[in-house]
């Protein structure tokens, strides 16, 4: 039994989530996290919100209301949404409401890493306020795909971008710019250190690499970016507070410490450390984590990191801002099973790809055929259990049927070779075999049918267990 803990990356408190966000890591990290359960490990799922984003700052700003408000009220939604969607965490946490924990765990991992410089930086700053064009209130083009992007991250290809580096920057706001010189932190890695660090994260993350820019690794900066002088946030020094993409192993400590799993990311821990993130925080978990736990004395990074792409909606983005998704609170009204066909709809996808895309139409087909072949099992529960005994010949068919998929969905559901899109056929597989079988096998059908789709379905599973009473067999 191995001890493991997930950590989700953060969602930005700006809203509640939609397919897009559930469709990326959460409902992930939760599938690996019910199959490793299953195979008797002991796993804790954790994520929590930034309250020290720009965008936060920034779009409190604008609506003149204190963050800490936005941040609560939308903390509830998300947390509410990842619940009703049945992603089984074990906590969400909000760093500013132990603010005095988070401080400590900063300054302890700031404090041990090696090769921290001060260097000059060249930025815009608004002309009449002073006030520095970074993140939320910086937008122009970027260097490395020429896509539009704002704040520290281009989501096209990933990248993180420092503002002098952004072309064609303007203010969003509109506002009139001028140049202003200052000097930001960084770690910034000698040549011995580097070449060590991009190696293992060549050897160790072939898969990423492979799905987003074979150059991505040379247009990543070497030096990364710690912290700059801003009036908000957790200090590194007298004058620089952390910049959040450098601070994911102290917030992934914080959630692994609020939810008992303190000390997971010292460097001799036996747990297991795994990270699930979109693709534009790619440069932040897979270089910015290796980087930083390379150079410091006992911080260990992620064993194990899984990225998604996002999800289209029709074609185009998902957009908060413009209202084009399908937010989880209205897309689970119905019937109580309606949150596992989407679960198992979205399970489909294989979201290490670029250009998946959620069509109405194709939900509806897989609605109606798919998924209603099993509700309809379901529909007739009572009759179920009343089905007399099957001969021994057909049941000891059903179970090597189903102890075949169950080996094979394991076998894609393991940290090595993790592909939800692959491990998720079986259930078809059952479904198409469902169709083979006497009505009267449809009880011992049922039976190994929960077991095997817990991990996707979880309602569906657990309506069949506790209606069929019979304990669980591993296999
Ligand atoms: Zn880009």
């Amino acid at each position: 039994m191995e001890k493991i803990i997930i950590v989700c990356s953060r969602p930005t408190p700006n809203g509640p989530l939609h397919l897009g966000h559930l469709s990326g890591p959460y409902l992930r990290a939760d599938i690996l996290k019910r199959a490793l359960i299953q195979q008797g490990h002991s796993v804790c799922l954790v994520t929590g919100v930034d309250a020290f984003e720009t965008y936060i700052q920034g779009t409190c700003e604008e609506k003149g209301i204190p963050c800490k408000d936005l941040v609560n009220e939308n903390s509830k939604k998300i947390l509410s949404d990842l619940l009703s969607a049945k992603i089984s965490i074990d906590g969400f946490y909000d760093v500013s409401n132990n603010l005095d924990l988070f401080s400590d765990i900063c300054s302890d991992f700031f404090g041990q890493i090696r090769g921290v410089e001060e260097k000059d930086i060249s930025i815009l700053r608004e002309r009449d306020s002073k006030r520095l064009v970074v993140g939320y209130w910086l937008e122009g083009l970027c260097p490395s795909c020429d896509s539009n992007m704002g704040s520290f991250y281009c989501e096209s290809c990933g990248s993180l971008i420092l503002p002098d580096k952004v072309k064609e920057p303007s203010s969003k706001l509109g506002r009139s710019l001028e140049h202003f010189d200052t000097k930001w932190l960084f770690c910034a890695p000698e040549n011995d250190n580097l070449t060590l660090v991009l190696n293992k994260i060549k050897k160790k993350y072939p898969g990423i690499l492979s799905s987003i820019n074979d150059d991505f690794l040379d247009h990543t900066s070497s030096d990364f970016l710690l912290g700059y002088p801003q009036d908000w946030g957790v200090s590194i020094d007298s004058k620089h507070s952390c910049f959040s993409a450098a601070s994911i192993l102290p917030y992934s400590n914080y959630f692994a410490t609020m939810a008992g799993y303190q000390d997971s990311f010292n460097k001799d821990a036996d747990t297991k450390t795994i990270a699930f993130f979109g693709k534009d925080a790619v440069t932040q978990y897979v270089y910015g984590c290796e980087l930083l736990s390379h150079m410091s004395k006992d911080y260990k990074g992620f064993d194990y990191c899984y990225m998604n792409d996002f999800l289209l909606l029709e074609g185009n983005k998902f957009s908060t801002s413009r209202n084009h998704a399908v937010w989880i609170s209205e897309s689970l009204q119905g019937n109580e099973f309606q949150g596992d066909g989407i679960r198992w709809f979205l399970s489909q996808f294989e979201m290490e790809k670029h250009g998946n895309n959620f069509i109405f139409e194709d939900y509806k087909k897989f609605e109606d055929k798919t998924l209603s072949s099993v509700l309809s099992v379901l529909e007739n529960f009572e009759c179920l259990k009343r089905c007399s005994d099957l001969k021994p010949e057909i049941r000891q068919h059903i179970k090597c049927f189903f102890q075949s998929l169950m080996i094979e969905r394991n076998t894609y559901l393991s940290l090595d070779n993790f592909q939800v899109h692959n491990a998720v056929k079986v259930l078809e597989n059952s479904v198409e075999f469902l169709n083979t079988l006497e009505v009267n096998a449809r009880k011992e059908w049922c039976w190994w049918f929960s077991e095997l789709s817990e991990p996707f379905i979880p309602s569906i599973a657990q309506y069949i267990s506790s209606n069929l009473k019979r304990e669980v067999v591993s296999v």
